[in-house]
């Protein structure tokens, strides 16, 4: 089981296990405390048993690695220069202010996108409006009539 592969020498890492109940999935009370280890490339190691001293076992972790002085650096996914800095903790290579300014980019994107779907919608809006129209007209429908219609005063009901 791949949740059996605890960190060690050669195998950095952390390793939590959280033992559920089969009986009570959903149950926060199990028959097994949790436990957590991890094993860092610098040598330092930990473990803890107990959901706190787990909780805290994982704080622990995070803090460390951006400052592990052995952590090996690597190119940044954005400019390309090595660097031991991370988006996250676990994350992909990259330095801080690198990473920053990406997710700002990310943010603007999202908002350019937003704004072509609503004009999108708007202009499927007017689409369907003028098809409408059409078929009103079509119908021999009063001019001021169509106009309440289409601009939503009044439903059209189709006998
Ligand atoms: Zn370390
Ligand atoms: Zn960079």
């Amino acid at each position: 089981m791949p949740g059996d592969l605890r960190p060690g020498p050669g195998f950095p890492g952390i390793w939590v296990s959280a033992p559920v109940r089969p009986d009570r999935p959903f149950s926060p009370y199990t028959a097994r405390p949790p436990e957590g280890a991890y094993w860092c490339r610098c040598g330092t190691s930990a473990t803890a048993r107990g959901e706190q001293a787990v909780a805290l076992l994982v704080q622990e972790w995070e803090a460390h690695q951006p400052a592990c002085p052995a952590r090996t650096e690597r190119p940044c996914q954005h400019c390309g220069k090595p660097t031991t800095e991370r988006s996250t903790p676990s994350g992909w290579p990259a330095h801080d202010a690198c990473y920053q300014a990406w997710a700002a980019r990310a943010v603007e994107q999202r908002r350019r996108q937003q704004a072509a779907a609503a004009i999108a919608a708007r202009q499927a809006q007017r689409r369907t409006a003028a098809i409408l129209r059409r078929q009103l007209e079509r119908d021999g429908c009063p001019p001021q009539v169509i106009d309440a219609i289409v601009s939503g005063g009044m439903t059209a009901v189709s006998e």
